[in-house]
């Protein structure tokens, strides 16, 4: 795709590092991520209604992390399924109690094969039948060596409910960051992939786009699979109304035609004339690819 064209390394600045948090059901995703939320808080934010779009940004010591919402197994196999790449680090969490299960494999390949960092949060150690060491056997088994075992997988002993390691585990993930040195041109019309999209009785149709290259700004037109528009109101995660927004920041956006499919791209263009012409190009060519399938 040629809206999508690589930038030259000149015209890469460092931008934030986008986090998503994976794991077993119950072994404390939701968990962890509300105890890095809620560490977080400023007292600007605080009574603030924290608004739900699939994403938060978190201050670190004036650096900014973004957090993706963990999505439902569904939704998560569905996006990857798209190809959507678009975290850069797993904090893949592993409750001490029990083990590496199912879904934990899934979310080590997946990251693996993503090229993605991952850094292990072993959680519930408030428990009695905590045993951090039977979960590093286990990641070895995987490849992942812990660094206290001589290999270079970052582990950090966590409580979410108890509020423990919080502030170590938000460490590591600004070390791994620094390191990568994640960096994108924020001086080119925006790509970025929708996170999470639905019709709103009000609003119509609202979708949240991590940016990724470039700006996304109030007035732009855009195109997503066979949805067009152009940006009529742009908010944080915070609700707050904002013109533009920056690589890895996430903004709600409303101005679109049509609702469009978590996982797919988004692109600025130069008008809407010609964003509706690419989205209705994709429009003939799913319909064309579902005649076929009925020939076959
Ligand atoms: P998720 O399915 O991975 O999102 O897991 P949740 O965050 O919903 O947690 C599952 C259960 O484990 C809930 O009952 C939590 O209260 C509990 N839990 C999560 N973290 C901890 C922890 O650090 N210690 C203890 N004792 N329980 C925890």
């Amino acid at each position: 795709e040629s809206l999508d064209y690589e930038d030259k390394e000149e015209d890469l600045i460092p931008r934030p590092p986008v986090v998503t948090v994976m794991g077993h059901v119950d072994h404390g995703k939701t968990s962890t991520l509300d105890a890095i939320r809620n560490t977080r808080v400023t007292k600007s934010e605080a009574g603030g209604i924290t608004q739900h779009i699939g994403a938060s940004t978190i201050n670190i010591n004036g650096q900014k992390v973004v957090f993706l919402d963990t999505p439902g197994h569904e939704a998560f196999t569905a996006m990857r399924a798209r190809g959507a790449n678009i975290t850069d680090i797993t904090v893949l969490v592993v409750a001490a109690d029990d083990g590496i299960m199912p879904q934990t494999v899934e979310a080590i390949n997946h990251s693996k094969n993503a090229g993605v960092e991952i850094i292990v949060a072993i959680n519930k150690m408030d428990k009695e039948g905590a045993n951090p060491d039977r979960i590093k056997q286990e990641l070895t088994e995987y490849g992942l060596v812990p660094e206290d075992w001589g290999g270079d997988t970052i582990t950090v002993p966590i409580s979410a409910k108890k509020n423990e390691g919080i502030d170590e585990l938000l460490e590591m993930i600004l070390m791994v960051a620094e390191m990568q040195e994640y960096k994108a041109n924020p001086n080119r019309k925006a790509v970025g992939t929708i996170i999470e999209a639905k019709l709103d009785k009000g609003k119509g149709p609202v979708a949240t786009v991590l940016v990724q290259k470039g700006t996304l700004k109030f007035g732009d037109a855009v195109v997503s699979g066979c949805v067009s528009g152009k940006i009529r109101a742009m908010f944080d995660d915070k609700g707050k109304s904002v013109k533009k927004a920056k690589p890895s920041i996430p903004v709600q956006i409303l101005g679109l035609s049509d609702v469009p499919e978590s996982g797919d791209k988004i692109y600025v263009v130069d008008d809407e004339k010609i964003a509706r012409n690419i989205a209705q190009k994709e429009q003939d060519k799913a319909k064309e690819e579902k005649v076929k399938k009925q020939e076959n």
